[in-house]
């Protein structure tokens, strides 16, 4: 069944479907000078699909490979393919009636991939006579541009199906990786909490959706935010590949769909296409705020301990600021105490002491990933000068969540802006809620990543990878938990479990194991 590739031009590649997906798909092929075939049922999007390759192969000096394209409304034109890849709308009927098809126009050894985004490439496989010879090739939008292929084995797929398509992928010039038939596949999958928690947090009216997504880049280092990004696919899109993995997984609670997309999408208020989604396309966009330039300061600032604190020492003090141990024995008067602890008992002691110690108009931090500021305001005397912020921000992050207390002390809060400024970052004022913002989607991704290696999904650095060239995310979820700390990332969710008492965020044995360990 093998296919020989041993040359460029050995096999001829067929494309069903000229949409946005296969014309990109097509494109790939040619510009690495093979030979396709590309089909549609539409005329005016074969046009369309010719003209968009036409202008790519100019534009990389590729024109002549404008003559290796054929463009059909044949099937049987697919007879001498020896790979045929679908990208068709997605829906089970319609690809299994394809493939049906194809399987007679297309006998064997040719090979039947399907660039499915969340249907079972197995039932797919299962309309077919020979399921060994079908399997999944998901490309990612747009195709020429993102580097990554996940190469999908059905229940049924021969190993040399696999083999076959992944030397295909590196004649591509693409990444692949190898991935188990199992909903949302890695990067769909592992993406999920990315929307899923960040439509909860807005839900919960912790923040506005451009804080969020403020956050999330400025504080993460993630190209775009989680709304932007909706609005890019398409909310009806990404709800409706929710609700395909709420499906699949018989109502696995952490793919629950959120009404926010739903009444979104009643009001076809669906992104970038129809002009509006989350934010309006029809009207200048807002500025967006630049992080401050940092500015000497002066002062003391009294750091907890933490596995954290070095590297905000440097921070601190490179914005001007002498920094004192709260374990010193000679301390000069603080400006502010800044309690760090990634353990919530150490983080209880630390505040507490800090309350003991910082004269009582200055004003105290407290890093909220495991712990509300409510909680924590129960723990020490003076709780009005109390602050907490986004643990995260000072791992290259430029923005900054800060929470008030409900009766705060305004020039408390005014001293923390100016400070978070000094340091040459954004603040943004949100509500207390578990988690904050990015210990809750960060913490939450790691966990989704950390299940599918436990379900066998695929290996925790194909994983990692996968995310970092499928989604553009600026480091694997699992490299993340690991630099963050297992322990601290298994200390966020139970956080979220306790406050939430949903199953949602219950987090994956391997991550308890690999805590413990
Ligand atoms: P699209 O709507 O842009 O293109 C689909 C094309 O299929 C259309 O041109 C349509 O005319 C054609 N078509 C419809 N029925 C057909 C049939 N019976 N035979 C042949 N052609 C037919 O869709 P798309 O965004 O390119 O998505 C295609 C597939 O790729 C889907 O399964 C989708 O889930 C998957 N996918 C999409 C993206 C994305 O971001 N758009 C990314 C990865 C995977």
């Amino acid at each position: 069944m093998t296919l020989q590739l041993t040359t460029p031009y050995s096999i001829r590649i067929g494309i069903v479907g000229a949409g946005t997906m296969g014309s990109g798909i097509a494109l790939v092929a040619l510009l690495a000078d093979m030979q396709v075939t590309l089909y549609d049922v539409s005329p005016q999007v074969l046009d369309r699909a010719r003209e968009y390759i036409a202008t790519h192969l100019t534009r990389k000096n590729k024109q002549s490979n404008s003559a290796n394209l054929l463009l059909t409304n044949r099937l049987e034109d697919f007879s001498g393919s020896g790979i045929v890849i679908e990208a068709i709308p997605e829906n089970l009927e319609l690809k299994q009636g394809l493939f049906r098809q194809l399987d007679t126009i297309c006998p064997p050894p040719a090979i039947l991939a399907t660039n499915t985004s969340t249907l079972s490439v197995t039932a797919i496989a299962a309309a077919t006579e020979h399921p060994q010879r079908v399997a999944g090739m998901h490309f990612f939008n747009p195709a020429p541009v993102m580097p990554l292929i996940e190469v999908v084995h059905g229940a049924q797929t021969a190993p040399e199906t696999t083999r076959t398509l992944l030397t295909l992928t590196e004649k591509l010039n693409k990444t692949p990786v190898t991935v188990g038939d199992t909903p949302g596949f890695i990067v769909n999958r592992v993406a999920r909490p990315f929307y899923g928690e960040a439509l909860r947090i807005l839900g919960e009216g912790v923040a506005s959706h451009e804080q969020i997504d403020l956050l999330v880049r400025k504080g993460a280092g993630f190209r775009m935010g989680p709304f932007q990004l909706m609005d890019l696919i398409g909310i009806d899109v990404n709800l409706s590949a929710t609700q395909s993995m709420y499906e699949q997984t018989f109502g696995e609670p952490r793919y629950r769909p959120h009404p926010i997309q739903t009444r979104m999408v009643q009001q076809n208020a669906l992104g970038r296409k129809t002009r509006r989604g989350f934010y309006r396309y029809d009207i200048e966009p807002d500025v967006e705020p630049k992080p401050p330039q940092p500015r000497k300061s002066n002062g003391t600032v009294l750091l907890g301990h933490g596995s954290w604190s070095p590297g905000l020492e440097e921070i601190v003090r490179s914005a001007g600021y002498s920094v004192q141990s709260a374990t010193s024995t000679s301390i000069s008067t603080p400006a502010i105490g800044i309690a760090l602890s990634g353990i919530k008992d150490g983080m209880m002691n630390q505040l507490i002491e800090l309350d003991r110690i910082i004269p009582e108009d200055a004003p105290l931090l407290c890093q909220c990933a495991d712990v509300t500021l409510s909680e924590a305001a129960t723990w020490i005397e003076r709780p009005e000068r109390l602050v907490g912020f986004d643990g995260l921000f000072f791992k290259g992050g430029q923005a900054v969540s800060l929470i008030a207390n409900p009766s705060p002390n305004p020039n408390i809060l005014s001293v923390v802006e100016e400070f978070m400024i000094g340091l040459g970052r954004i603040p943004l004022w949100i509500e207390d809620s578990p988690g904050l913002i990015l210990p809750r989607i960060i913490c939450m991704l790691s966990n989704e990543a950390a299940f599918a290696v436990q379900e066998g999904v695929a290996e925790g650095e194909q994983i990692d990878l996968a995310m970092r060239l499928g989604a553009n995310y600026p480091h694997g979820p699992l490299a993340w938990a690991k630099e963050l700390g297992y322990a601290h990332v298994v200390a966020v969710l139970d956080h979220l479990r306790n406050e939430f008492g949903e199953d949602r965020y219950r987090s994956a044995y391997l991550l308890r194991r690999w805590a413990r360990l």
